[in-house]
């Protein structure tokens, strides 16, 4: 299998079809970037940079964190590097920060709800990553954004980062794309504005898979309850890809699900055409695709959907044999 992968390596993620998928890679160690190049990725989709902060027993100093970042875009060479701000609270707590006691962390005080209330650190953090762009492109997302306030908030915090910078002598990035994680079902619901305001949308399909069953993504009790080819599941994302594409706001995917072939598989048949997963999926949902016609998936997905099936997977598997 691993020969079969390497063979796929420098062509398309191309279906049957003809639609071509972007694939991305999940990273946040600098031990990651050497698979930029060995796993065909286009890019880095999700760049965790709390990673970072969690293998340290100090908060890092800006100058540190920007040059690490500068070295995340060297490693890219001009492949685009999503980097989501600061993804603190929940499960990942940070040693030097002064914990929270909180009764449900994971609905609690984390992620851009953090970098809103205390900026100190995201505005640190924003500032490394113009300087580590110097003049290149930037590309920035927040998590874990509920509601389009919080957008508009955390990218007010880039504007004044810039503007910072501007007036310190920095260069500045040759473009800008800042973007949120669709990652709570409230955010999918977010007014019109809302898709027009951001630059792109990524959705965080642990987190959003989480909420929108009600069931803990750490808990193995529910766990795997419920399947991520749930017909309700299928349809809210579906509900996603059309408004996005309705609004011309750029989509992409980067959840773990992203990196299993036949849910990715499912996702492309839904008309996502963006998904990032860790290096090793690539290889495997690239091949996939390209084995993969989207109509005749879809039409599986509808007719099971059609027979009112729970979740779509038997069929969808069945459609699959033979092409895993
Ligand atoms: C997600 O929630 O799907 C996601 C990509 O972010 P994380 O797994 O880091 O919460
Ligand atoms: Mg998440």
């Amino acid at each position: 299998a691993q020969e079969r992968y390497a063979s796929i390596r420098d062509k398309p993620a191309e279906t049957v079809c003809g639609t071509r998928i972007s694939l991305l890679m999940n990273a946040g160690l600098m031990a990651d970037l050497p698979s930029l190049d060995g796993s065909g990725a286009e890019g880095v989709g999700l760049f965790r940079t709390e990673l970072q902060f969690l293998i340290r027993n100090h908060m890092p100093k800006r100058a540190e964190l920007s040059e690490l970042y500068a070295r995340v875009m060297d490693a890219a060479q001009g492949k685009r590097v999503t980097f989501r701000t600061l993804d603190i609270g929940s499960d990942k707590v940070l040693p030097y920060m002064t914990a929270t006691d909180e009764p449900n962390p994971a609905l609690g005080w984390r992620a851009v709800r953090v970098g809103l209330d205390k900026p100190g650190v995201m505005r640190m953090q924003l500032q490394a990553l113009i300087r580590a762009a110097n003049g290149r492109p930037l590309s920035v997302m927040f998590p874990f954004v509920a509601q389009r306030e919080e957008f508009t908030a955390a990218r007010a915090e880039m504007e004044k980062a810039l503007e910072r910078e501007r007036i310190l002598g920095h260069n500045l990035p040759s473009t800008l794309e800042v973007g949120a994680m669709l990652e709570t079902p409230s955010l999918a619901f977010a007014p019109d504005s809302f898709y027009r305001e951001v630059d792109f949308l990524s959705i965080g399909g642990n987190d959003l898979k989480q909420f929108f069953f009600a069931a803990d993504r750490e808990n193995e009790l529910v766990r795997k309850r419920y399947d991520t080819l749930n017909v309700s599941f299928l349809t809210f994302l579906e509900g996603i890809v059309d408004r996005c594409n309705r609004l011309e706001t750029p989509l992409s995917f980067c959840g773990e699900d992203a990196g299993r072939p036949v849910e990715a598989a499912c996702m492309a048949a839904i008309g996502l055409r963006s998904l990032s997963m860790r290096p090793a999926s690539i290889g495997p949902v690239k091949s996939i695709l390209r084995r993969t016609d989207l109509g005749e998936l879809r039409e599986v997905i509808h007719e099971a959907r059609e027979a009112g099936v729970q979740s779509v997977r038997p069929q969808v598997m069945e459609y699959l044999r033979g092409k895993l």
